[in-house]
């Protein structure tokens, strides 16, 4: 079968010829439909060897997967062949108190996802560890679809404990409207009554956040700070979303914050918020996201199926691969980048 694996360290990924897998005991083989790039990647194929702590090369990517239920494995049971369904990324151990809650993205021995850990998504089939991490499509378009594992998932699982905090007069700030940011505008137009401010580098992610909904958008220069206290009289906002992880958004983050907000740090990357006595406006709240829990990708399909939310896709064969990556790498990907094996 067609795989599309990070083969050689700082080397762009190349697509394959590798022996389709077997399913084990317990084990469900999935004919893959579709498979999404999402920036995470790009830091996996960016990371100098010696910093290396994901799966040997080489690495099958991709770690937003749909599929159909090809073969299950010896004793599999509880999920019928031929059955259409999304992939939960982040596998737990299934037996901690993190995992017992369905949130496996925080299990206490940490986590084995496809295309991190293990190979992932970015093949024409994959084998899934357990049914478990298998959740119905139903009649949703795969490919459509497929990014609600991961640029739904997170973004949900990041705004999710703010909803709260985000009534009617208060102001949520999303940073970089890529493929988790501009779900994330949905979520929040969908889900609060907060204006909704987004900022990117780059003028069509700005326009593309006026397009899904955010009251406010513009370029994240230097002058992005002053231009978010107008917005809110002074004040700053309530709960800033930082998807991009870099120092500089960090910064944004911590200088926009009000009184009382949340910081939720997304993005993968360097970028760190100080918390501390004269660093912070009092009782503001800083947390780290790792993608969401089962029963929150169930939720997140469950807002796709009544329309409240959509993925903006850019289909991809799995021979042109590759080339999603290049765009991702060069920024050029409005919404999310998916490779289908079967165009
Ligand atoms: P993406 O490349 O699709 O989007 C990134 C967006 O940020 C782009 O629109 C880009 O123009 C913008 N941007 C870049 N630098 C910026 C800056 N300094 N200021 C404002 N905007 C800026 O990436 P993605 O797939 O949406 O992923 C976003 C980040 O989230 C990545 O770091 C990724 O690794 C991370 N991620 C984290 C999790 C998690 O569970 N925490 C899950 C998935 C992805
Ligand atoms: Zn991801």
């Amino acid at each position: 079968m067609k795989a599309l694996q990070y083969r050689e360290f700082g080397a762009r990924p190349e697509v394959v010829t590798v022996d389709k897998p077997v399913p084990g005991p317990g084990e469900v083989l999935l004919k893959m439909t579709a498979s999404g790039a999402c920036h995470s990647d790009e830091f996996i194929m960016s990371t100098p060897a010696d910093q290396y702590v994901f799966a040997p090369l080489p690495l099958t990517l991709g770690h937003e997967g749909a599929g159909v239920v090809e073969e299950l494995g010896p004793g599999t049971t509880g999920i019928e062949v031929g059955q259409a369904v999304l992939v939960y990324g982040p596998w737990g151990c299934g037996m901690c108190h993190s995992c017992a809650q369905g949130s496996e993205n925080n299990c206490v021995h940490g986590i084995s996802a496809p295309g991190i850990h293990r190979p992932g998504t970015m093949a024409e089939y994959m084998i899934v560890d357990s049914p478990r991490h298998l959740v119905p499509l139903g009649d949703l378009d795969p490919v459509a679809s497929v990014s609600l594992t991961d640029a739904g998932l997170t973004p949900y699982h990041a705004i999710k404990p703010s909803l709260s905090r985000l009534s009617p007069g208060t102001t949520a700030l999303v940073i970089g409207v890529g493929g988790l940011g501009h779900v994330g505008v949905q979520l929040l137009r969908a889900l609060t009554q907060a204006t909704v401010i987004a900022v990117d580098l780059d003028r069509s992610r700005v326009d593309q956040a006026l397009e899904l909904g955010a009251h406010h958008s513009f370029i994240s220069d230097s002058d992005a700070g002053e231009r978010i206290r107008e917005f809110t009289g002074g004040r700053g906002v309530d709960a800033v979303f930082d998807f991009v992880g870099a120092q500089s958004t960090a910064d944004l983050a911590q200088s926009s914050v009000a009184v009382a907000g949340e910081i939720a740090l997304i993005g993968v990357g360097t970028g760190t918020v100080g918390a501390g006595y004269l660093t912070l406006p009092f009782d503001v709240s800083v947390r780290v996201v790792n993608w969401g829990s089962r029963s929150e990708l169930m939720e997140v399909i469950e807002l796709a199926r009544r329309g409240a939310i959509s993925v903006t896709v850019s289909e991809f064969s799995m021979d042109d691969a590759p080339s999603a990556y290049e765009q991702l790498h060069a920024g050029k990907v409005r919404g999310r980048a998916v490779v289908v094996p079967t165009r």
